[in-house]
């Protein structure tokens, strides 16, 4: 068997974090190994660009992370972009709840986390232990997570003030694979308004719609990861 790398070190992070080659047909098993993972990332080349397959438990991410190769290959395609939640989208009663714990903190900022179960499918919202909370600035804790559980959002409000990230949110959320959520403008006669984003990879891209579900109190901001933006969003 031909080796990639001749020292354990560097083997093992290429096993880590592997490239694999599309085949013409598009698929192979270990393209599909890695798409079904639980968790862990790696790299599928094709003729038409570099796709970063992300798992977690709670999120499958397919994103092109390089322009398309520009010289012949005879592979196949990468297919198409797509971030879906594994764990389907979070019951709306917690943004309420979320909301109500926002407003009640004004004028000063507030967070929130959702964390989900992977074993019993549960979300369950936890109020972190806020260190500093002013109306421009807030310092919170991460939380400590029990067997099965994971972040799958990391929310703060931004009080009265507009919602966007900040050069501090984003040099906060650069590490973290989590949906970052800015929520603003509660004194807004429609509401507050809420800006989104998926942490990945050491990307910020795009969410194309609301990760919670029913009728919200909460309009989402289109288009607010401006970090490394797109060419279309997230389907
Ligand atoms: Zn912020």
């Amino acid at each position: 068997m031909t080796m990639l790398a001749d020292d354990q070190t560097a083997a093992a992070v290429l096993a880590a974090v592997p490239c694999y080659p599309v085949p013409p047909v598009g698929r192979s098993p270990t393209i599909d190994a890695l798409r079904d993972a639980r968790a862990g990332h790696g790299l599928a080349i094709g003729n038409d660009g570099v796709m970063l397959i992300l798992r977690r438990p709670w999120l499958e991410l397919d994103v092109p992370v390089a322009p398309p190769i520009s010289c012949y290959l005879p592979y196949g395609s990468i297919g198409g972009r797509r971030a879906d939640l594994r764990c389907g989208l979070i019951p709306g009663d917690h943004l309420d709840h979320i909301l109500d714990h926002f407003r009640a903190a004004l004028p000063n900022e507030e967070a929130a986390f959702v964390l989900w179960n992977e074993v019993t499918r549960e979300f369950a919202v936890h109020l972190p232990v806020i260190d500093e909370a002013t109306p421009s600035r807030l310092v919170y804790r991460t939380p400590g997570l029990e067997p099965d559980w994971h972040v799958v959002c990391d929310i703060h409000s931004h009080g009265t003030g507009p919602a966007f990230f900040s050069a501090t949110d984003n040099t906060d959320d650069a590490d973290a694979t989590k949906i970052s959520l800015v929520i603003g403008q509660f004194a807004d006669p429609n509401g507050p308004a809420m800006a989104a984003r998926l942490c990945a990879g050491g990307m910020f891209l795009p969410l194309p719609r609301n990760p919670f579900s029913g009728d919200l109190r909460c309009s989402l901001i289109p288009a607010t990861a401006t970090i490394f933006p797109l060419s279309s969003p997230i389907a």
